[in-house]
């Protein structure tokens, strides 16, 4: 992982470099944020950065040997703590255990989804913490690896699941005068972290990532058009994971839009007899989408307003759902904007509710005939 290879935070970066320059890099170094930023990437390639033995430009060479073992994750003086479950057997707990399906993690979205780490520790119910052994296991692995580089690097990920009795002996590792440790911690809840831990750290806080940067990096990557993207990123709060979930939540949205045409053009011209074809249809899709596709029409309706008032920038369409606004965008007007949106949020409270969704959807369609005449 190289600096070049993490959109934005480059203020984050250049404090980075600066350390390595001056010779002045923090014991433990705590690099804290909110979620699906790029806070463990960063992390990464500050200690490739440190390990390079040929940096140029501000950043890693991505060639010599120490950097293709970082990118291997195979850098005999750079390790990992991260949270686990305990397994049955053996006893001991630690994060090599799942080294494995750590290395895969990394390797499939450098943006870390808590989530999907639960999935990979094959228990999504869990609530992983890095145990006592964890520390045990690292002060027995610093002592005894024939380190090449200058410094060891430990990499911690989540420290605010680390337990007190870990905490401590850690401690005593960072406190060392003359170690040649460094010890990166990367955490989403700063507030968590043992107060011993979080005292002796510098730290370095990035912000969200502005949505330009997470819709140019979906554009790029998984082939989606800009204006898509903006709409997903401007969702996603600045936050990549959440971004990249709403991909397949854009799929979903497409399946949606579909939908909710095909209601507004029937409405529009009261075909009665087909509305109860659309009831049906809808019901058939099962009550959690239901309840997330009238979510969906309640939002189309506030954007479809909006689009009337011709203010671009708090107008968040995808292309296909602007295409259509531009001609129907008209019917939604102060006089019905507000109805329509309260008898979808009603449908949408019925049907959660376990109302029969055949009755529910065909009523709302009868009432959204009246309220688009309004
Ligand atoms: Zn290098």
């Amino acid at each position: 992982m190289r600096f070049r290879d993490i959109p934005a935070h480059e203020s984050a970066k250049e404090r980075l470099r600066n350390f390595v320059k001056t010779d002045k890099i923090p014991h433990a170094l705590l690099i804290e944020g909110p979620d699906g930023i790029g806070k463990f990437a960063l992390a990464r390639a500050f200690a490739q950065y440190i390990h390079c033995e040929n940096r140029q430009d501000g950043d890693s060479c991505g060639m010599c040997p120490a950097c293709m073992q970082h990118i291997s994750f195979n850098h005999i003086d750079t390790h990992f703590v991260f949270p686990v479950v305990k397994k049955n057997k053996p006893k001991k707990s630690f994060s090599d255990d799942y080294i494995v399906e750590w290395n895969d993690f990394l390797n499939e979205n450098p943006y870390m989804d808590f989530e999907k780490w639960l999935i990979a520790l094959d228990n999504v119910n869990a609530q992983p913490h890095i145990y006592v052994d964890e520390s045990e296991e690292l002060i027995r692995k610093l002592n005894f690896t024939s380190h090449k580089a200058r410094y060891k690097i430990v990499l911690v990920w989540l420290p605010e699941r680390m337990n007190e009795e870990c905490a401590n002996k850690l401690l005593k590792l960072i406190e060392e005068p003359h170690n040649d440790t460094l010890f990166v911690f990367v955490s989403n809840n700063p507030k968590e972290i043992l107060p011993t831990i979080y005292s002796r750290t510098q730290r370095i806080e990035l912000k969200r990532l502005p949505d330009d940067v997470i819709a140019s990096h979906l554009s790029e990557n998984y082939s989606i058009e800009m204006q898509d993207a903006m709409a997903i990123a401007h969702i996603a709060d600045g936050n990549m994971i959440a971004a990249i979930n709403g991909i397949t939540l854009n799929r979903e949205n497409s399946r949606f839009l579909e939908l909710f045409i095909q209601l507004m053009r029937l409405a529009y011209q009261r075909k009665v007899k087909d509305m109860k074809q659309w009831s049906n249809d809808v019901a058939s899709l099962g009550r959690e989408q239901e309840v997330r596709f009238l979510g969906y029409c309640q939002r189309m309706m506030r954007e479809n307003f909006i689009y009337n008032l011709n203010v671009g920038e708090l107008n968040y369409l995808n292309r296909a759902e602007s295409q259509f606004s531009a001609n129907f965008a008209r019917f939604v007007t102060e006089r019905n904007v507000i109805k329509l949106i309260e008898v979808l949020n009603k449908a949408q409270i019925d049907i959660s509710g376990n109302g029969n969704a055949k009755i529910v959807l065909f009523d709302l369609a009868i009432k959204i005939i009246l309220l688009l005449k309004s």
